[in-house]
């Protein structure tokens, strides 16, 4: 097959294979790696349709990771994709309700969609490892506001040549996530909270990464460190099965799908689905109140400079979309190294005849920009529940209720699937104050779920059951400024 080489957004002469990518994280230049090209899909859509998720995730990863064996992107995916990690056989599913299709991606160990690349980066990670002939064994830090940390320790718990520390700030995290972290299993994981929030942590954290002495320190030692952040092209790619898959499950004409978007990760997997063959008449970019990208696709203008907003819909609360700058690339090319500049000085930057140019391939012309706030998301989450009986999670409820706008501008009957990016136990307290209303009473973790089950009928998870019932195996807390010290009696002393 002909190779892929991968090369940063601002220095098209920085190049990678895809395992140095995937080992590297990001661009020595801090670009991040894009392929030089997309490549397109080998199988027809009638055999991938015929395929299960696995499958098709086969398909879509060997087309990116040219330099990988087939042999070796088959390992990747059967040790991610199975019911050991699911909880579900067909690893995801269409469900319909009220007019679209909701595509549950949260049966994986941590009920977020997140699941779905976490659960094989780590090992394409340890074959990179091999590859790229790495002696030293791999260290992922991560400073979590919840989500992501919980499900990148779930992805690399005991697996060989990795060990991972999570750092959480103690009291900026929900309970029930929590409890998620403390109970983690696995010989290679460790999880520490710090009295500070979440800035705090992330700032030590990549304090610790530019430390070029405790580098050389931990690599005397054996180890080297390396991030599970979503702009790893290891996360990316795994992200653009699904949409693949999920056409092929339909087979329509053409496809709408709706995403509930913060980084900007998950919509551009969509993207490149969409470049590769899918048949996606629009990409609807969902947003909270945080609408930094509604503005940027009416405008042309990304503009990061105001207030941020907490919202129910925590993982949206992002106001820099670090994936965005691959999408920036494609319409801005050479340019794309000062546009960012201009984000990091500025903290604004505009790209110039976003749309209506002549252009016909101008990629933007596939993006449609809408938002919803907190009520419009609560009232979609009643009013979903009420016509159907299907409870929507509080990021799902922002992309339904930013779709529903969107058919009311534009009745546009295109098949729209909205990505399901959460399962509404993760945040049964947001979910049931929108469907109890006035009657709604607070509660303990286990009574909140316990109300949700029997308003649902839906099964609880067992990522649920593991986390109100698992035992606490960790119990580390520190200031900010011990981190690296703690680091250092895991792996030095
Ligand atoms: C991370 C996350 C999102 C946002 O996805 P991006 O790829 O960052 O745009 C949406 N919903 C949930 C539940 C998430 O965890």
């Amino acid at each position: 097959m002909q190779e892929l080489v991968y090369h940063s957004t601002r220095d098209t002469s920085l190049k990678a294979t895809a395992s140095e990518a995937i080992l590297h994280g990001i661009a020595p230049d801090g670009g991040l790696y894009v392929p030089d090209r997309i490549p397109t899909l080998k199988k027809s859509f009638d055999e991938l349709s015929m395929m299960s998720y696995p499958e098709v995730a086969y398909e879509v990863l060997r087309l990116f990771l040219t330099d990988f064996t087939d042999e070796e992107v088959h390992a990747a995916v059967n040790a991610a994709y199975n019911t050991d990690n699911f909880d579900r056989e067909d690893i995801t599913c269409l469900m319909k309700a009220n007019g679209a299709y909701y595509l549950e991606l949260f049966h994986g160990r941590t009920i977020a969609f997140k699941d779905m690349a976490l659960s094989i980066l780590p090992h394409l990670m340890s074959i990179s490892a091999k590859k790229c002939e790495l002696k030293e064994k791999i260290v992922i830090l991560t400073a979590t506001s919840g989500d992501t940390g919980k499900a990148a320790l779930e992805g690399f718990a005991n697996v060989p040549g990795t060990g991972i520390v999570v750092f959480y700030p103690k009291d900026g995290v929900s309970s029930f996530q929590e409890r998620q972290m403390i109970t983690q299993e696995g010989d290679n994981t460790h999880v520490i909270g710090i009295h500070g929030n979440f800035d705090d942590a992330q700032r030590e954290v990549k304090k610790i990464f530019t430390d070029e002495a405790f580098a050389k320190e931990m690599k005397e030692a054996g180890y080297v460190f390396s991030s599970a952040n979503s702009i790893n092209i290891g996360r990316l790619i795994p992200q653009i099965a699904y949409y693949v898959y999920a056409y092929t499950r339909l087979m329509e004409d053409e496809i709408t799908f709706v995403v509930p978007t913060g980084n900007f990760g998950n919509i551009l997997a969509a993207y490149y689905a969409c470049r590769m063959g899918v048949p996606i008449a629009k990409l609807i970019c969902a947003s909270n109140d945080n609408k930094v990208l509604f503005d940027f696709f009416k405008t042309g203008v990304y503009d990061r400079n105001r207030e941020f907003i907490l919202t129910s819909s925590p993982s949206m609360d992002i106001l820099i979309s670090s994936n965005l700058e691959r999408l920036i690339f494609e319409l801005a090319g050479d340019e794309t190294g000062k546009l960012m500049k201009d984000l990091a000085t500025k903290g604004r930057y505009e790209v110039k005849n976003l749309k209506g140019s002549d252009d016909s391939e101008n990629p933007a012309d596939l993006f449609v920009g809408e938002f919803a706030t907190g009520e419009e998301m609560q009232e979609e989450i009643r009013h979903v529940y009420k016509d159907c009986g299907y409870v929507l999670d509080p990021h799902t409820a922002v992309a339904s209720a930013a779709y529903r706008k969107y058919l009311a501008d534009t009745r546009d009957l295109t098949t729209a699937v909205i990505a399901s990016t959460a399962s509404p136990y993760k945040f049964s307290a947001s979910v049931l104050k929108a469907i109890e209303g006035d009657s709604y009473k607070e509660g303990n973790d286990k009574e909140l779920i316990g109300r949700l089950n029997k308003i649902s009928g839906v099964e609880i998870p067992a990522a649920v059951e593991r986390a109100l019932n698992g035992t606490v195996r960790h119990n580390t807390v520190c200031d900010p400024d011990k981190m690296k010290e703690e680091i250092a009696k895991i792996y030095l002393r």
